[in-house]
Order: structure tokens, then C-alpha cells, then sequence
């Protein structure tokens, strides 16, 4: 959706409802990414005209929240939802008020938010801001505020306290003493809240540019250990210093985190967990300190978050696949062609390649096996990383091979010949197959 289609969208939905006598502004995120000079995400205007007077002016539009009063004006490809200024009543189960009025009276809309800076009204012909809560100010100063009283915010909906460490995690501000002293607070309440929403917040806070920020702030707040204990249990583990002059386990974790640009999800929570069996297999050996099966372990305990947070079949599997692999790339100076082939291979290798790189410009600093496989991506084409089969199972058994368990081991071997290059066609394949695994 293009900015400026929304913006005139906006402009001009505003219009016709002021036109019919009503109040019109815009609110929330994008007066505050507009005043930041940051593209806004999605359009919302408030109004105390009712949704069905809203929708008499578009009838066309959708209904997306009956009980909140919210409707969605679509044109052209763009989009503004539509609120009626509204104001939230008994929060029983700590997520959604029970029930909602519709008000005249903006203020009351601007008291119901979250936080100050997300609680700014524009008028979208003029520009013009209208600001009940001292948004400006706190927008100007980088800071975090809850509206009202922070702990009765928190105790109303606890997701309010991912939010507050999202959006300083964004935008690099700080969180408002009294905002964070109530997060500390409350920080426990935070598992009362639906795994889903818990884990889109900690995913946006793993994504949008902040998230070393963000797991510093969800440490300090408490919220890490509740959450994530896996994850806290990193603090403090030491690591062999020749291979880890940075520091303990949760220093070189969150390095890594700071050096993530624009990663999938997967990538970023890749990132996140792939030492996670570092802290339960630390050993101080004779020599040095070591993680013996410590990529066993971060999988399993991967796991067990994944499914915690009720990630989806195919997340899941690429970030058991990053952790899984992640030691694999010491070995790629002495690997067979083949088995670099198949490593090339690898589903969405380009973020195995970068969680590697991460993992060693903040370790170590030696980029050469990142430079060479960056290189051998681009240069093997895909019918050598991949080539046509030569043989398949019913070929064996033309040929008069018993089908079993062996054929996997059969079929198998002649790929890898096939990728090293010592076989390139059918009648070489049959040939090898007679030489390694005898005649049928
Ligand atoms: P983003 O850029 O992440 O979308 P946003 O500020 O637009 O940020 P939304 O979740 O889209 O956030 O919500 C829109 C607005 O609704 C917020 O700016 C805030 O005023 C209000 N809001 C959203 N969630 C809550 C909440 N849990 N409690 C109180 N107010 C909320
Ligand atoms: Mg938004």
C-alpha cells in the first residue's frame, strides 16, 4: 500500500465525515511515524460518528470489529480503518475490556491507549496535533510512557508490557522510570497472556532493527526469565576465550542479535537459540571449556519453545535446521564435494550462511569458509548441486537388486558419486553399483 494513497484515503474520508458535521483525526501509530519521518504501517482515523453512520457515507466498507465499533474503507488498493472514539471497561481477563462505550469526547479515545506517543491526534488537512497526554514531549525525548497509572495499565491488558519493550526496542528510546518500575513489577503476569500474541511480540521485537535492545530491556524487566528461561540461563555461562574473546554465552547471543538487518523470522530466532545448549552441556575440560552436544541439546530445548509458542510446523523446522546445523560449518575446509553439495542444498541456505556469519563476526572475526560458501552458491549452477538421477529403485530392481533397506544406502551412494563427479550417466552408475555393492 503506497503512503501517499493512504494519506489521501485518509485525507479524504476525514473530509466527508467533518463535511456531515462529525470529528475526524488521526491517531496511534502513524501520527507517531509521521512525526518520527518514518513511513506509518496502516492508517487509523477516530471519529465520534457510529459505525453505521460511517458506513452509510461507505457502504461498501467492512465491519472488521462490530463490538469495537471499527470499520475499513478500501479504495483503490488503499486502506484507513475507522474508529469510533470509544473508551475500554473491566479488563477481568487481563487481555480485552468486557465491554466498550462509544464516546463524543476524544480524550476519552486518547485515555483508553497504551502508551503517550502512540495517543497523538492529527487532523490529516491540516496537520494539525492535538495531544492530551504530553506525547509531543515524550516523542521529542525518546521516552516510553504508559497513560495514567502504569500499573493499572499493565494489570488491565499484560501485553501492554511486550509493547512497551517492542517500541523502545524500534526506536531505541527508553522506558519512562515509573513505566518500567511497574513492568518489574508485574513482569509474571506476562504468562497469562496467549502464547500466539506472545510470540508475535517477541518475533516483531526479534525483527524490527531493536533486538538487542528489546532482550536487554525483556532481562532487565523481568519478562526474559518468565518467558524465555532457557534463554536467561545464557547469562553468565562462560566461553573458551581463544575461540570467544567476546564474552559469555548471552554477550556473543546478543552481538549476533545486533547484527541482524531485515532477518526472516526464522533467521531471528535461529539467531536467538542457537547456542541455547550451551548453558546445560558447559564443561571445564583439561584443556579448555567445552559444549560437548550442545547442538543436540539447543535442539531439544529449541523444541520445546517452538512448540511453547506454538509456532508453525514449517518455523519450527527451519529454526531446528539452523541451530542443527550451525557447527556443521567447521567442518566445510575438509568437506567432500558431495556432502557440500547437499549442504548448498539446505532449504533457505542463504540464512544458514548468514547465521553463520553472524556467529563468527562475533566471535572469532574469521569470515574465509563465509566467503568461500558465499562464492559456491552463486558459482554451482543447480543441475550440479542437484543433478537429474541416474538410477532409481525400479532401475535396481530391472536389474535384478532384492528391494530392502540396502536400496537407500545404494541410491544414496551413487548421488554422491554423482555430485563428486566420478559417475555421469547411467551405464557409469550401474557399473558402480556392481563394483561397491556386488552383483545382484
Ligand atoms: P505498529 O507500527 O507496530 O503497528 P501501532 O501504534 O500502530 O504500531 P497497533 O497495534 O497497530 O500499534 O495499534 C494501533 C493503536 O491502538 C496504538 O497506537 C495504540 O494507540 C492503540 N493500542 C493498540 N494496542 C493497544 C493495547 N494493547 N492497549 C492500549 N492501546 C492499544
Ligand atoms: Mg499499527
Amino acid at each position: 500500500m503506497g503512503d501517499t494513497t493512504a494519506t489521501a484515503l485518509a485525507r479524504h474520508v476525514s473530509v466527508s465525515l467533518k463535511s456531515r458535521g462529525f470529528q475526524a483525526y488521526l491517531i496511534g501509530g502513524c501520527v507517531r511515524d509521521q512525526l518520527l519521518g518514518r513511513e506509518p504501517e496502516d492508517y487509523d482515523i477516530a471519529t465520534d460518528a457510529h459505525p453505521d453512520q460511517v458506513r452509510a457515507l461507505y457502504p461498501a466498507a467492512n465491519l472488521v470489529g462490530a463490538h469495537f465499533g471499527v470499520v475499513l474503507v478500501r479504495e483503490g488498493g488503499a486502506e484507513v480503518e475507522v474508529a469510533t472514539f470509544r473508551s475500554d471497561h473491566a479488563y477481568a481477563d487481563g487481555r480485552r475490556p468486557e465491554s466498550v462505550s462509544f464516546e463524543t469526547d476524544p480524550r476519552q479515545d486518547v485515555l483508553r491507549r497504551d502508551f503517550t506517543i502512540n495517543a497523538l491526534l492529527m487532523d490529516p488537512e491540516s496537520s494539525e496535533i492535538t495531544d492530551f497526554v504530553g506525547g509531543r514531549a515524550d516523542l521529542d525525548r525518546g521516552l516510553i510512557r504508559a497513560i495514567g497509572d502504569p500499573e493499572r495499565r499493565f494489570a488491565e491488558d499484560h501485553l501492554r508490557m511486550l509493547r512497551a519493550v517492542r517500541f523502545a526496542a524500534r526506536f531505541g528510546f527508553t522506558i519512562e522510570a515509573a513505566t518500567i518500575a511497574a513492568i518489574q513489577q508485574l513482569h509474571s503476569s506476562i504468562l497469562r497472556v496467549s502464547a500466539e500474541r506472545i510470540r508475535m511480540e517477541l518475533t516483531r521485537i526479534l525483527t524490527e532493527r531493536g533486538a538487542r535492545r528489546g532482550f536487554e530491556l525483556l532481562d532487565e524487566t523481568g519478562l526474559l526469565s518468565d518467558l524465555l528461561p532457557e534463554v536467561a540461563a545464557m547469562k553468565g555461562v562462560e566461553q573458551p576465550p581463544q575461540y570467544h574473546p567476546e564474552g559469555d554465552v548471552w554477550t556473543h547471543t546478543l552481538m549476533m542479535l545486533e547484527g541482524l538487518l531485515s532477518p526472516t523470522p526464522p533467521l531471528a530466532w535461529g539467531v536467538l537459540l542457537h547456542d541455547v545448549g550451551k548453558p546445560g552441556t558447559f564443561r571445564r575440560a583439561p584443556d579448555r571449556i567445552r559444549f560437548d552436544g550442545h547442538v543436540e541439546l539447543g535442539v531439544e530445548i529449541a523444541s520445546g519453545i517452538l512448540r511453547r509458542l506454538r509456532f508453525s510446523n514449517a518455523d519450527c523446522e527451519q529454526v531446528i535446521a539452523l541451530i542443527a546445523q550451525h557447527m556443521r560449518f567447521k567442518d566445510v575446509p575438509m568437506m567432500k564435494n558431495s556432502t557440500l553439495k547437499r549442504m548448498l542444498r539446505l532449504e533457505h541456505f542463504d540464512e544458514h550462511l548468514e547465521l553463520h556469519r553472524l556467529d563468527c563476526a562475533n566471535s572469532n572475526g574469521h569470515l574465509e569458509t563465509y566467503e568461500f560458501l558465499r562464492e559456491k552458491a552463486t558459482e554451482i549452477p543447480a543441475n550440479e548441486l542437484k543433478p537429474p538421477r541416474l538410477l532409481s529403485g525400479e532401475d535396481l530392481m530391472g536389474q535384478g537388486y532384492k528391494p530392502g533397506p540396502q536400496f537407500r544406502a545404494i541410491l544414496s551412494a551413487i548421488e554422491d558419486a554423482q555430485l563428486e563427479g566420478a559417475i555421469h550417466d547411467r551405464e557409469e552408475a550401474l557399473e558402480f553399483v556392481r563394483a561397491h555393492f556386488g552383483e545382484p
